[in-house]
């Protein structure tokens, strides 16, 4: 398997194995657990800083989110500068207003120096309403923008064949294909010395005076500093409280017209429908995105891309859906991404996560500013992004909601045993939580009639499983945890499968 999912996404075909082995004897200058976007930008760029480094991903390299995304490369993000500068004050809004040129920038130089083809291409984006409502809301998101100097241009069409109230143009955007670009990286990483291990989970650290140790499965590794670009670190962390695992949707599209989009556009509905092309394979495809829910509060997953088909049938002339998958991302509670020193380390530990739908973004800037740390010893991004912020500002409201949502799940998995009282309740390709004989497991049947069984507690803080139909998993609904049918782990937090049964036993 070369993405944590089932279903097959558009940039799949060309992730690429890396076999080199490392040597576990040597003590290196920084570890760097997760090979997506951000591990890989932050190896890159902290290798050519001199730094001898490895990196230590789970399955392979684009396994996780960055396997699975969009790929758009914006300026402007999910937290609008409004409400950045309601929430954090004019100076962090214009700080936090720049991070989109910068990281676009350090992408493009990365491309330059080393001659990568990644189908990158600049881009305007088109933000439009689609009611009054909405109308409001884009409103405030120009007047927001205009106030930390970002432009935003109102404008009577755009090139999205969708009725619409309002809209504004905003240059200077781009797109790419994530996993060229992250594998040319990755090339240039090896070539100037870095180690990639593969297959490698790493489950705790014991982080000592003056070096780190790191548990995983293919033995200890030393290192001075470590960097988690894995969303959240393996474990129990105070970052539980902080984020919350998001889910959303993709499908490629090709159409009868031929009237692709030439540039990106973004509604502004609850979740919000994003729009690129990307040619693939000589095939030029529409991507659509959208149908966004917390991880596990969806009954059916399947349903979100019935919804989001739909939708996208009502408006372009589409002829087939090519590729459909989906993927997980992190909310941070008060907006801002996590980079940094990871809370509760002396200093040798950092972290980058919370990256909401602009993670190409942040992961990118991620390798700056955790590179301006380890390196330098301080960063112009190091408070406003910091792990270990206490925002008691409007964020703070969200934070008691996510809190509380968390709270929800686990009083609710206590009651949440289904009305099953038996296996032959699940029927052929299906998933469910059963009770069987006081216990509950969590059982999928192949069409084929072959039952996986599995133990249905999460092992990091013992809630219930959910299934995920869409990308055939156990889905944790309290901190984004994930397993394939036989309870192995596709995604941390945890670090341990969940139990598996032999039903034939
Ligand atoms: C459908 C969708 C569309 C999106 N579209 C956009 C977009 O258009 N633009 C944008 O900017 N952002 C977008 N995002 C967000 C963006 O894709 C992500 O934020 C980004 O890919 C995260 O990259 P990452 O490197 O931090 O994490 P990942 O790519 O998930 O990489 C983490 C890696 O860590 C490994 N790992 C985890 N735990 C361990 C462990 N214990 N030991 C070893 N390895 C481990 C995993 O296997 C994985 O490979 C989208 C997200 C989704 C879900």
């Amino acid at each position: 398997m070369y993405r944590d999912g089932a279903r097959k996404s558009i940039w799949q075909e060309e992730i690429k194995k890396f076999s080199l082995q490392a040597d576990f004897s040597q003590q290196y200058d920084v570890a760097i657990v997760g090979g997506g976007i951000t591990g890989v930008s932050t190896a890159l760029k902290l290798q050519q800083s001199g730094k001898k480094c490895i990196i230590l991903e789970a399955a392979n390299i684009g396994f996780g989110t960055t396997g699975g995304t969009t790929a758009h490369l914006n300026d402007f993000f999910d937290t609008t500068f409004t409400e950045a500068i309601n929430d954090f004050g004019m100076d962090n809004a214009k700080l936090f207003a720049g991070v989109g040129r910068e990281a676009i920038s350090i992408i493009e130089n990365n491309i330059q120096q080393h001659n990568i083809d990644c189908d990158f291409e600049r881009k305007s984006a088109y933000l439009f309403s689609l009611d009054e409502k909405q109308e409001k809301q884009l409103e405030d998101i120009v007047d927001g923008a205009s106030k930390v100097g970002h432009t935003m241009t109102y404008t009577s069409q755009i090139p999205f064949p969708i009725p619409f109230n309002k809209a504004v143009i905003i240059p200077d955007q781009a797109q790419f294909h994530p996993i060229k670009y992250i594998k040319a990286l990755c090339e240039a990483f090896v070539n100037l010395g870095g180690i990639i291990q593969e297959e490698c989970f790493c489950e705790s650290h014991d982080e000592q005076e003056d070096l780190v140790i790191l548990k995983t499965s293919k033995g200890d590794i030393k290192a001075k500093n470590v960097v988690y670009a894995t969303h959240i670190p393996p474990g129990v962390s105070v970052l539980h409280f902080t984020n919350s695992p998001y889910r959303s949707y993709a499908i490629a599209f090709s159409l009868k017209d031929e009237n692709y989009p030439k540039e990106l556009g973004y509604d502004l509905m609850d979740p919000y429908h994003y729009y690129r092309t990307q040619e693939i394979n000589g095939e030029t495809l529409l991507i659509t995105g959208g149908e966004d829910h917390k991880t596990g509060h969806e009954e059916n997953t399947g349903e979100c891309f019935s919804r989001l088909e739909n939708y996208v049938r009502k408006y372009f002339n589409v002829e087939t859906a090519y590729y459909s998958w989906s993927s997980q991302y992190y909310e941070p509670v008060d907006g801002f991404p996590y980079i940094g020193k990871l809370p509760g380390s002396n200093g040798k530990i950092y972290t980058a996560t919370g990256f909401r739908g602009n993670g190409m973004i942040f992961g990118t800037i991620s390798s700056q500013i955790l590179t301006d740390l380890i390196v330098a010893g301080s960063s112009k991004y190091e408070e406003i992004f910091s792990p270990s912020r206490v925002k008691p500002m409007a964020g703070f409201t969200d934070f008691v909601k996510e809190n509380a949502v968390v709270a929800f799940d686990f009083i609710k998995d206590k009651l949440f045993k289904e009305k099953i009282t038996s296996l032959a309740d699940v029927k052929e390709g299906e998933g469910k939580v059963v009770k069987y004989e006081g216990e509950s497991f969590a059982l999928y049947k192949e069409v084929t009639g072959k039952v996986h069984l599995v133990k249905s507690t999460c092992p990091h803080a013992f809630c219930e499983v959910r299934w995920n139909n869409a990308e055939l998993s156990w889905d944790c609904p309290c901190h984004g945890s994930r397993f394939n049918v036989n309870g192995k782990v596709l995604t941390g937090p945890t670090v341990k499968d969940l139990q598996r049964i032999d039903p034939e036993s």
